[in-house]
Parts: C-alpha cells; sequence; structure tokens
C-alpha cells in the first residue's frame, strides 16, 4: 500500500544533509535529495531519471554510497493534494538538504500568476542559470562540426528586463513614470508606451562572475567570454562586462589573464592554469558560435542574452530536447530538464528523459561524485551510438530503434 503524501519530506533514517562549508559543496555518503516529480510528462522522465542515476551511483561505488531520495511538491500535483502551487516545505526542503532536482512544471495560462519555476528561483535566489551545451555523437543536428561545441553558459537568472519590472501602457504607473522620465530626468519617452526596467547590479554581477572562475578552474576550462552588449547600453551590460573583469582582476589574478596581458606579455600562447577572459559583443556572439565554436568554453552573460544563447548553442547540437541544466546559488542547488510538461505525451512512457538524465549527471559532478556522474554520459553515448532512441531522435534517424522512455533509461544503464 502506498504512502498517504505529505508537504514534509519523508526523510529515509539514514540520510544525512548535504552541507556547505568555505563555499565548498560537503556530500556525506548517503545524502538526502529531494526532487519534484514534475507535471505532465514529469513522472515518466523521473523514473527514468532516478534508475539510472542509482545505477551509476551503485556501479561507481557499491554499496559505500546511495542517494536518500525524498519526494516534495510543487505544480499540478501540489494543487491537488494540498491546494497550492508550492508549499513552504518545498522551499524548506531544498534550501536545507541543498541539492534538489525537478521535472518540468506547468505554468498556468492567465494575468497575476508567476511560473512555478521563477519563484522556486527567485526565493531560493539561485542566481546562476548553468547550461552546459555539447554535442553526443549520432544526435541529429543542423551544423557539420557539432563536436566542436563544448561550451557552459552561466546566465544571470535574477535581474535583467527579466526583474518584472513592466508598466504596461496606457495604465497610471506607465503614465506617471513617463512623466518623471521625461520632467525630473529629460528623458522622454512615447505617451503611449509601455515601459520596462533593466536592472543590472554590481553586486549580482560579480557573484556570478566568480562561480563561473571557480567552475572553469574546477574543471579546466581555458577561457571566459563575457557576452554583452556594452557598445549601446553602457551602464547595464557595459557595466556588467567591465565588474566582471574588475572581479578577475580582483579575486583571481593568479588565474586569469585578459587578451590585452595575452599579447602584451606571453606572446598569444596562454600560460598553464590560466583562464583566458575576453568579451564579445551579444550579436558578434551569435556568429562566433557557428563559425568558431571550438574557440569559446565559458559564457558569462546578462538574464536576457543568456536565455536566446543557450537556446540557440542547445539547436546547434541537436539537443534543444536533451539540454541539462541547473539553477544554482550560493550552496543551494536546483537541476531540472530544460524542456515543458509536454502535456499530450504525459503517462504514455514514451518521451525523451535525456534532459532530466544529463541534469542528473550535472547533479552528481556538483556533489563530487564524478565518477558515478562519468558512467550516466558514457551509458547515454553508447545507446544513442547504438541508435536505440526515442520517438523524438527516431524520427530525425535512419534505422533507428524506437525505444519506450523507460526502455532508453534501461538501455544506458547496461551501457554504463
Ligand atoms: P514543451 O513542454 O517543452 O513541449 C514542446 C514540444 O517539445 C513537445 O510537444 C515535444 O515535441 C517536444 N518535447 C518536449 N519535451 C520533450 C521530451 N522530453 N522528449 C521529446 N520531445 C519533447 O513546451 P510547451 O508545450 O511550450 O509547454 C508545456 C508546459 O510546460 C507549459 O505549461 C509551460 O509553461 C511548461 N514549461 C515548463 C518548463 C519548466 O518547468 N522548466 C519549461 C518550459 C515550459 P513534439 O510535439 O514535436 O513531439
Amino acid at each position: 500500500m502506498s504512502e498517504k503524501p505529505t508537504k514534509e519530506p519523508r526523510i529515509p533514517d539514514r540520510g544525512e544533509a548535504i552541507d556547505y562549508v568555505d563555499g565548498r559543496i560537503e556530500t556525506p555518503e548517503f545524502p538526502i535529495v529531494p526532487f519534484i516529480e514534475g507535471d505532465g510528462i514529469g513522472p515518466d522522465i523521473w523514473r527514468a531519471t532516478r534508475l539510472v542515476s542509482d545505477a551509476a551511483v551503485q556501479k561507481a561505488y557499491g554499496a559505500d554510497r546511495q542517494i536518500q531520495w525524498a519526494q516534495v511538491y510543487a505544480g499540478e500535483k501540489s494543487i491537488e493534494l494540498f491546494g497550492e502551487w508550492i508549499p513552504e516545505e518545498t522551499f524548506d526542503a531544498i534550501r536545507r538538504y541543498r541539492v534538489s532536482i525537478k521535472g518540468p512544471l506547468t505554468t498556468p495560462v492567465g494575468g497575476g500568476f508567476r511560473s512555478a519555476n521563477v519563484r522556486l528561483r527567485r526565493s531560493l535566489d539561485l542566481y546562476a542559470c548553468v547550461r552546459p551545451v555539447f554535442w553526443v555523437p549520432g544526435v541529429p543536428c543542423p551544423v557539420r562540426h557539432p563536436q566542436k561545441v563544448d561550451i557552459v553558459v552561466f546566465r544571470e537568472n535574477t535581474e535583467d528586463v527579466y526583474a518584472g519590472i513592466e508598466f504596461q501602457s496606457g495604465t497610471p504607473e506607465a503614465g506617471k513614470l513617463a512623466r518623471f522620465l521625461e520632467e525630473e530626468l529629460g528623458s522622454p519617452v512615447r505617451a503611449d508606451a509601455g515601459i520596462g526596467i533593466k536592472p543590472i547590479s554590481e553586486f549580482g554581477t560579480k557573484r556570478l562572475m566568480r562561480k563561473a572562475i571557480c567552475y572553469g578552474i574546477e574543471h579546466g576550462r581555458r577561457s571566459l567570454t563575457i557576452m554583452h552588449k556594452g557598445n549601446i547600453m553602457k551602464f547595464t551590460e557595459g557595466a556588467f562586462k567591465d565588474w566582471c573583469y574588475e572581479l578577475a582582476a580582483e579575486e583571481y589574478p593568479e588565474l586569469t589573464i585578459t587578451e590585452q596581458q595575452l599579447w602584451d606579455d606571453y606572446n598569444g600562447e596562454l600560460p598553464p592554469g590560466r583562464i583566458l577572459v575576453k568579451d564579445r559583443i551579444a550579436d558578434a556572439m551569435f556568429q562566433q558560435v557557428l563559425l568558431r565554436p571550438d574557440e569559446y568554453d565559458i559564457i558569462v552573460t546578462p538574464n536576457l542574452n543568456g536565455d536566446y544563447i543557450s537556446d540557440a548553442l542547445s539547436a546547434q547540437v541537436g539537443g534543444i530536447g536533451v539540454a541539462p541544466g541547473a539553477n544554482i546559488g550560493d550552496g543551494v542547488a536546483l537541476f531540472e530538464a530544460t524542456h515543458g510538461t509536454a502535456p499530450k505525451y504525459a503517462g504514455m512512457d514514451k518521451v525523451n528523459p535525456a534532459s532530466l538524465i544529463l541534469s542528473a549527471r550535472m547533479m552528481l559532478d556538483y556533489m563530487g561524485w564524478t565518477e558515478a556522474a562519468d558512467r550516466i554520459l558514457k551509458g547515454l553515448r553508447h545507446t544513442i551510438a547504438q541508435k536505440t532512441v526515442t520517438y523524438d531522435l527516431e524520427r530525425q534517424m535512419e534505422r533507428a530503434y524506437l525505444v519506450k522512455c523507460s526502455e532508453f533509461g534501461e538501455a544506458i544503464v547496461q551501457n554504463m
């Protein structure tokens, strides 16, 4: 008989919370990890992901380590059970246990409702949206050399025009702001304009840059590119660029180097152990990642640019439906599928679980369980190389073997 759901996660007896000490994650052998199944196809892809993660950990560490999963609720399931989209207990659990994973959540259409995803990111201050983009051989894609793409995007998650400070055309608020801009600041806007505000702060920028540099150091990355439109938006995106350079010079002078220093002092040869910090204008960046993707490694960028470049890059490697992602703050991280709930396929055991599976791989890597993370990637690569794939890839491949969502997970386990 299944247990009655509770808002409080049921904590397995054996589990311990992951710790965060001096800016580093410390993972016990039996960490408690909250999960949100998600709506629509969420339960299907979650089942496959859990199977694959548990198998990877078991194969890598035997009985010495095991994730202690603790279900928490959000989205439609939470409405059904508790009458609210995200209970406070879910926020508490994600904060307390530090590393969590979620399937996609429905965003109800209609005025005044802020998406559950946005609420989670905001309330937990998960300020870095991290998207590693790379090609898995065999995945159909539109470019000739997809293997040249191996880029990690660090997108700022809390500021920019996404801060939600917007006033509708014709409202008293928009009128008041327009008058203020004209009369007090000498910056007229048309009387019938809707107005959005684009805040970008030194604090918000520097903490993102710090996180991206730390990631670069830990993962042996060679370059970091600040993507911005600072030539036009000087005091927001231009300042973003300046603050990023400042942070690198102030906090990592021995580990980073600018393009200027590279040519002035090292004849263009990157000295070992340094990360090259450069910047590119946003529109040029879109050309660069298509024409010379192997020159880019980490991209650090404000919210809106980050939204665009993440999806464009994922499409380049054919992986828009299989791209992993995470929203990370200081000592709290939430890993998630990047696609939505695809409601028409809910419960059909049909869709591709790779996005959530690769997010689980990112999660294990973040926890320091790299051997298990590597097994997931190995299993996925083999399975796709064998052309054992779900419908979305099968319809684009020749002579592929069509499997269900659960069978795809089982094949990955076989191939680890
Ligand atoms: P969607 O759920 O991503 O689905 C769009 C299409 O993408 C699907 O019809 C399907 O294409 C394909 N697709 C998505 N996931 C797939 C998977 N795992 N395997 C194979 N194909 C997959 O986008 P949507 O229809 O715009 O959004 C539906 C709901 O999800 C909305 O409520 C939206 O707000 C929400 N959403 C949530 C998140 C999140 O929680 N992070 C993100 C985006 C959207 P075909 O029809 O061609 O097979």
